[in-house]
């Protein structure tokens, strides 16, 4: 299991239909949606996608 960057939704990397490569490392989205904003600017969110912040509210 791994998170998504973008919203921080749990995503089983198995079954990932929306998967990104940055910088050698793989990322899994849980829907087109986020790939899209990821692809858009992944600096940002591969920046952040060790931090996961369980409080945030935001969702996709
Ligand atoms: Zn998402």
């Amino acid at each position: 299991m791994t998170t998504d960057p973008v919203c921080y939704a749990p995503v089983d990397e198995d079954k990932a239909q929306y998967t990104s490569h940055y910088k050698g490392q793989e990322y899994c989205f849980c829907s087109g949606f986020c790939k899209r904003k990821f692809d858009e600017n992944p600096k940002r969110y591969a920046r952040t996608a060790r931090s996961v912040d369980i409080g945030s509210d935001i969702t996709c």
